[in-house]
């Protein structure tokens, strides 16, 4: 399919293998065969086909999951030709591949930099192998920090690292140690999300959520988490991302600025040709079908509501002069309230939420909207 040159492209590909199911977890995974990760390759190398557009440039590509690295360097490689071969990838272009750090070795690491990744997204969760086990984490902090140097060693100079806070148990203190150990890593993107326990996982079933910290405490640490990663010179740039200058991811960049990405795999989103549609999360199904099989999950994506939603995610928030006269008076008139509470700050024609409004966004954009 060519479409008019308008605007680059992102590709996301969702690898739903791991080695074992984390008790919190409710992304789309089943575990991990070689026969099955063959069958999946060979179906994301027919679907890139499938989609083929070199009327617009691919910016940006995501391997995420589950688990793209128990892929090998060999099949990444793969679906790399193909993508090469189906669309135009610019020459600046992020490819990202989430890995899990029990399953990178320098041989591993080599291969992805050849294969034509730049960018890892490396799964630590935390720098406590105390709490690295209370999640189910199957690695050690140590082994964490090695793959970082590893990956820098090699030659990565884009790595990010997730991890995990307000976990049963944690005080600021244990939650400062993994931030004072991250900081001191050759990284240059942290993602951090607050611990939530979705219905249908494990920890939900054996009832986790009640030995969560408190709100008050979950807040604490979010704020301090925000100043300490600031301190050492990684900004915010989303409600759960923080970077040096210049690296914000430009592939998740894409989700709030309502940029079109195609999303392969099981359970995969996507918002492109004006409309969003995702997946079955079904491996056969999608390893048997020729093409995947899609739903509309939306037809007229992009809405007013939408834009001011996901521009309130990022730090640099919602310009007024965009919004049509209606939706600017509205949140004109409520904006006093949330500058006095100290969750939006106003400059100008641009308002965008402090670390205090990140914390409770949803309740913040629900005002507003
Ligand atoms: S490794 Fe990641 S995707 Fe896989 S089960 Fe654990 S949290 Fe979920």
């Amino acid at each position: 399919m060519n479409t008019p040159m308008h605007g680059g492209l992102g590709i996301y590909i969702h690898v739903p293998f791991c080695a074992v199911k984390c008790g919190y977890c409710s992304f789309c995974s089943f575990p991990y065969t070689s026969s099955a990760a063959a069958g999946f390759v060979d179906a994301v190398i027919r679907n890139l086909k499938h989609y083929s557009d070199k009327g617009r440039p691919v910016d940006s590509v995501y391997f995420g999951g589950g688990t793209p690295s128990l892929l090998r360097a060999g099949q990444i490689e793969d679906i790399m030709s193909e993508l090469h071969r189906s669309f135009v990838l610019s020459e600046n272009a992020e490819v990202t591949l989430e890995a899990n750090p029990g399953t990178l070795s320098r041989d591993r690491i080599n291969g992805y930099l050849s294969a034509g990744i730049n960018r890892l997204s490396i799964g630590v969760q935390s720098l406590d192998d105390e709490e690295l086990k209370l999640l189910g984490r199957t690695h050690s902090a140590e082994r964490a920090v090695k793959a970082v140097y590893e990956a820098a060693d090699c030659g990565f100079s884009n790595i990010s690292c997730d991890i995990m806070l307000a976990l049963p148990g944690q005080t600021t203190d244990q939650l400062d140690k993994t931030i004072s150990g991250l900081t001191e890593l050759p990284l240059q993107h942290i993602s951090a999300y607050i611990l939530k326990i979705e219905d249908g996982t494990a920890f939900f079933s054996r009832g986790v959520q009640r030995l969560l910290p408190s709100d008050e405490l979950t807040a604490e640490m979010y704020l301090h988490m925000v100043r300490r990663l600031g301190e050492s010179g990684f900004q915010q740039y989303e409600v759960s991302n923080f970077s040096l200058p210049g690296y914000e991811s430009r592939h998740n960049c894409r989700y709030w600025m309502l940029e079109d990405y195609i999303g392969i795999g099981p359970s995969a989103h996507s918002c492109c040709y004006g409309r969003r549609f995702a997946v079955p999360d079904d491996i056969e199904d999608f390893t048997k079908s020729n093409a995947q099989r899609e739903y509309i999950t939306e037809d007229t994506p992009g809405t007013a509501e939408e834009r001011i939603m996901l521009s309130l995610r990022l730090r640099s928030g919602l310009q007024l002069s965009m919004l049509d006269d209606e939706d600017r008076e509205r949140i004109e008139k409520k904006l006093p309230a949330l500058e006095n509470a100290g969750y939006c700050v106003r400059n100008s024609d641009n308002i965008s939420l402090t670390p205090e409004g990140f914390l409770v966004s949803n309740s913040v954009i629900s005002y507003l909207l």
